[in-house]
């Protein structure tokens, strides 16, 4: 129930929710949040929110919330209640047990996009100065890794291009495996008003998405690709700009390095990659195609905007380049408008990537093996550094399971119920001689741990958060943490007790140290933040006030470099056994594994995941619309509801993942990206029967 009566006083803050970091007043009585209102000032949203945002507060009061720390020698026994003192010190020692018995890389932490950039950094230094290795990764590994890789090789800087308001002068927006009306849906509504206005629309995605309902003056084309075949269509794409005389000469020839760019306009221009070619194997006709490749390449301002549905590939990494490659070659780089531009789904995705939470790179994304930037922290930390870089989160698994690997803390995040192959993480996990979770529920990942930190809500704690656009927003304190700490101090109580000092007062400290260990956040403090309200990185004595566009005269690494991306197809194919492909994705209400807007009112809105399948395809089995069928995979099963949808091309179904009973990481494959490991989320060959199991 919402109290709608008058504030006493307003604290500004940013939403906890997705990458567009909206910045919201919270109306307090005393302690209580009574509303969270959108704040104009705002320069990411301009006092616009959507559903989630607005009814966020709901759960950081939710009954289940965690308020006092826990342990237990092991996972089949009952939880003790105990101080923080007492949790603190058991889960440093036992850590420092199991270095003792099977090596200083037996142990590792995970930190959260969830979390602030102040938590992620401490949790990365942690591991890395208190526990003396690189073990150290966060979740983005499962969604935007790629990202970082791709946009690093192609452009020099692991992030997008742009600020938000650059959609307003785009007069063609290419959407490619994003949804940004239920994933991002602020920023959706601002790309509706532009579409309004005039621009014209490409959408690239198996599914009939919201926005290609939007009334707008240009044209819009729907390529209803096959899941899996994103590398195809970007060639094809390329193929038609460079055949057809579409690129732009003086961008490619002043910014782009000249032999890399021959190398890569040979390759594309090669027959096997021309749309009639390969339109059989993405599933759209060639004309179609062509069509598209024109409208981009020839609009003036060409946007392209992404999400996990470009990322959680096989090939995630070779698509984020090959879209770097278009817009590069089409000269949509580096001006208001234009650009390559990630939809980060969690609120600080490229927050946590920027705040060293990788296992090979340290804060600013500086490479753990070079000894010079290794000595700059050595100096900056007081303590010598591991060399080689750690295991990435699927490989913590992997060793876990070998019995190499045996210790974990995992600061904010739900590995059990987000990550591919459920069975298969659970296995690894319940191998673990110790799990330390720190979190704001109990939640699946919990089920196999020994030690319970209760963490603070957004609303109870002091820090940052990076947006998609790079944008640093602070989140400010409203209420006292639930707990009793904020997950800062957490971190922090735990690196003393491991006999490493930490000594902040405030978080403000915390960012002092990031600005001066992280060129791209030189000249960030919480007094600038304050008077700017926010700041794009990079913020340093060359772009004092941060920077909304990059790229705008030269790239970080000199000139653009433009990579050969080879389709291969991924290995999981359709068979006569699984003859479907499934594609996950969100919807508007619910927030990744809904393990906040579960507990808000948002449940009203969509409180089951289902799967649509088209009805053609239903019709084949016998399926009515609402009738529970068994979703089988070579790697598991579940069942959920259909929902008989034209949104759907024959051939392909699709779910979302909000609720832990639905089961969709049970089918999802081991399958990843080739350089990053960020999973395949995206393609699994299925099928799809009636079911009485509900
Ligand atoms: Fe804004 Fe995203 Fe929060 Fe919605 S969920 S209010 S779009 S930050």
């Amino acid at each position: 129930v919402i109290d709608n009566g008058q504030p006493e006083h307003s604290v500004i803050t940013t939403c906890a929710y997705c990458g567009v970091g909206c910045s919201f007043k919270a109306e307090m009585k005393g302690d209580q949040v009574i509303r969270m209102t959108p704040w104009k000032g705002g320069s990411a949203n301009h006092g616009h929110s959507c559903v989630k945002g607005r009814f966020a507060f709901g759960y950081a009061t939710h009954k289940d919330r965690l308020t006092k720390p826990m342990i237990r020698q092991s996972i089949d026994e009952p939880w003790t209640e105990v101080s923080w003192e007492e949790a603190i010190n058991f889960a440093a020692r036992r850590l420092r047990e199991v270095q003792d018995k099977h090596g200083r890389k037996s142990v590792g932490g995970i930190t959260s996009s969830r979390c602030t950039n102040e938590e992620t950094y401490l949790v990365q230094k942690l591991v890395r100065a208190a526990l003396g290795n690189n073990n150290t990764d966060t979740c983005a590994r499962v969604c935007h890794s790629p990202t970082g890789y791709g946009l690093k090789m192609t452009l020099g800087e692991s992030a997008g291009t742009q600020d938000f308001d650059s959609v307003m002068q785009a007069d063609c927006i290419m959407v490619i495996g994003a949804n940004p009306t239920d994933a991002h849906p602020v920023f959706g509504s601002m790309m509706r008003k532009r579409l309004r206005e005039g621009a014209s629309l490409i959408v690239a995605d198996p599914r009939h998405i919201d926005l290609l309902e939007t009334p707008h003056a240009g044209e819009g084309i729907h390529l209803p690709i096959r899941p899996g075949t994103n590398v195809a269509l970007i060639n094809a794409l390329a193929h038609v700009v460079v055949t057809e005389g579409l690129e732009d000469e003086a961008f490619v020839a002043e910014r782009c390095d000249p032999d890399d760019y021959l190398i890569w306009r040979a390759f594309v221009a090669e027959q096997r990659n021309s749309p009639e070619l390969m339109a059989d194997v993405i599933g759209v006709p060639a004309e179609t195609i062509r069509r598209a490749a024109r409208q981009y390449a020839t609009a003036g301002n060409g946007a392209i905007y992404y999400g996990l549905g470009v990322t959680e590939h096989s090939q995630g990494s070779t698509m984020v380049m090959g879209i770097a490659n278009l817009a590069m070659a089409t000269g949509n780089i580096g001006r208001p408008g234009v650009g390559v531009n990630p939809l980060r789904g969690q609120n600080n995705v490229q927050g946590s990537c920027d705040m060293g939470s990788f296992p090979h790179e340290l804060p600013g994304y500086q490479p753990v093996n070079d000894a010079g930037v290794r000595g700059q922290f050595e100096v900056a930390w007081g303590v010598s550094l591991e060399a080689e870089p750690g295991l990435r989160i699927p490989h913590m698994f992997d060793a876990a399971i070998a019995g190499q690997f045996k210790a974990m803390y995992v600061q904010g995040e739900d590995i059990a119920q987000s990550d591919p192959n459920t069975q298969h993480v659970e296995a690894a996990l319940r191998s673990l001689e110790l799990l330390i979770v720190q979190d704001i529920f109990l939640n699946e990942t919990a089920k196999f741990a020994h030690v319970i930190l209760p963490g603070s809500t957004f609303l109870e704690k002091n820090g940052t958060f990076t947006n998609a656009e790079r944008r640093i927003n602070r989140v400010r304190k409203v209420m006292p943490p639930l707990a009793g700490k904020e997950d800062w101090e957490i971190t922090m109580a735990l690196a003393n007790a491991l006999g490493y000092p930490m000594r902040y007062r405030h978080p403000s400290e915390i960012m002092d140290e990031i600005a001066s260990v992280a060129p791209s956040f030189a000249n960030v403090s919480y007094d600038k933040l304050d008077e700017l309200g926010s700041i794009q990185w990079p913020c340093n004595d060359e772009h004092p006030e941060g920077m909304p566009v990059m790229h705008t005269d030269s790239f970080p690494i000199g000139r653009g470099r433009m990579v050969v991306t080879e389709f291969i197809p991924t290995t999981e194919q359709v068979s006569e056994t699984y003859p479907l492909l499934l594609t996950t994705g969100r919807i508007l209400s619910q927030y990744n594994v809904g393990a906040q807007t579960r507990r808000t009112d948002n449940n009203v809105w969509h409180s089951e995941d289902v799967l649509e399948i088209h009805p053609h395809d239903a019709q084949l089995r016998d399926i009515a619309d609402g009738q529970p069928v068994t979703i089988a995979s070579r790697t598991g099963s579940t069942v959920l509801k259909a929902r008989l949808s034209k949104r759907m091309q024959p051939g392909v179904v699709y779910t979302t993942f909000h609720f832990p009973h639905s089961g969709a990481n049970v089918i999802t494959t081991d399958n990843s990206d080739w350089a990053t490991n960020c999973p395949e989320y995206k393609v699994t060959a299925v099928q799809v029967s009636g079911s009485d199991a509900h």
